[in-house]
């Protein structure tokens, strides 16, 4: 195993973690619960409003998310490819298409409004957004064109906690959001997710949904609050814990500050970086709050990219690639179709991203530190 010296995230975890999941172990009660409640209450009021329901992970808030938007197989949605592959498998999941349209470009990694556009059919019945790193998508136009069309918009704003669009929280633009609290999120709980909607019959069948179709949980068994119960619907096992909620509590509080810390950081990335004409940084100049989840950069195409990673990681610096574009995996060429050359801006920058560390355990120093040692793996991964 490797010891880098700078993890592309690393966890906060401290003694308030501690208590509270001690806490939790003490009370008895492991499963979905009043602490879990109390999770969901915090995060709702945290986004500004709507019902926040807590499931077991970001894919099958995902999952539950279209289920509940009335997904069904033979409808189309269309999302972006340039994303963890999560997004695409949960369309799969109700048995729908997933239809790629491409990004904006190598300034805006977002999912183009045009290219929405241009993917509509008369089976489209929904768009998939993902805010990429925690820069909010042109939700203006996306949803003016779900308007046109009466395409329902979801948000997976994995990457977006905290992160706004004209004065109002991602997740709860469209009609339903989706979070993860897997452990290199922005707000880490080891695995977890969130489900959040101003509509409040969708929010009540995620919350059946999440627990096998029941109107209740065990806990409301245990309370004595019911006794039998009857199944309308088809429902699944994406149940959190109380443990996991406990710490989600605390991690929520320490949200704001957290993302702040990650404004900085970029920003320094930025500065240092700004000089290098084989870089360009997407996103710039920032606009809306970000949550500031990645800090992406593009590498020139005079640029060995994968050299870079391997001189970084020489240097014991974590980099990665967000992402391998989810149209050209094996699964989906074959299942769907999908060919090199279909999402030409997606292709491009799925070649030339890296993403360098960027979480609130750094400091300005190690941030300058990775900028230089970044610069002398681009000076000696020229090609030719
Ligand atoms: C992490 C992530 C997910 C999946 O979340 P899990 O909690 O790991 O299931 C979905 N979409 C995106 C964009 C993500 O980054």
């Amino acid at each position: 195993m490797i010891q880098w010296r700078y993890p592309l995230s690393d966890i906060g975890f401290g003694k308030e973690e501690g208590r509270a999941v001690l806490r939790v172990l003490r009370s008895g009660w492991l499963s979905t619960g009043p602490v879990t409640e109390r999770f969901e209450k915090a995060f709702s009021e945290y986004l500004g409003g709507g019902c926040a329901i807590a499931v077991s992970s970001g894919t099958a808030a995902l999952h539950l998310a279209l289920a509940a938007v009335g997904m069904r197989e033979g409808d189309e949605v269309i999302l972006p490819s340039l994303t963890f592959v999560a997004t695409a498998n949960s369309v799969l999941y109700v048995g729908a298409k997933p239809v790629f349209a491409d990004i904006v470009g190598p300034d805006d990694l977002n999912i183009s409004p045009q290219e929405i556009e241009r993917k509509v059919t008369k089976k489209t019945r929904a768009i998939l957004v993902m805010h990429y790193g925690g820069y909010p998508c042109d939700m203006e136009s996306i949803l003016r064109i779900a308007k046109k069309h009466g395409l329902c918009v979801v948000e997976d704003a994995a990457h977006a906690p905290g992160s706004e669009y004209r004065g109002g929280r991602c997740g709860l633009i469209g009609e339903v959001g989706c979070f993860s609290f897997f452990s290199n999120k922005n707000l880490a709980t080891g695995e977890g997710g969130m489900v959040v909607s101003r509509n409040k019959e969708l929010a009540e069948s995620v919350r059946r949904m999440r627990s096998h179709g029941m109107e209740a949980l065990s806990w409301d068994k245990y309370r004595g609050h019911l006794s039998s119960y009857d199944i309308r619907g088809l429902g699944y096992n994406y149940r959190t814990t109380e443990i996991q909620s406990a710490l989600g509590l605390v991690q929520l509080k320490k949200l704001e500050r957290n993302n702040k810390k990650r404004k900085k950081l970029a920003e320094i990335y930025r500065n240092e970086l700004r000089e290098v004409k084989e870089i360009s940084i997407p996103f710039s100049p920032v606009k809306d709050i970000p949550s500031y989840h990645l800090f992406p950069v593009l590498v020139a195409p005079s640029i060995d990219r994968n050299r870079v990673m391997e001189r970084l990681k020489e240097f014991g610096i974590q980099s990665s690639i967000h992402y391998p574009a989810v149209h050209l995996f094996s699964l989906y060429r074959k299942q769907f179709g999908y060919l090199k050359g279909d999402l030409p801006k997606t292709e491009e920058v799925s070649k030339r991203e890296l993403t360098l560390p960027l979480h609130p355990l750094l400091d300005t120093r190690d941030v300058k530190w990775i900028a230089k040692k970044l610069k002398i793996a681009i000076r000696e991964s020229r090609i030719g």
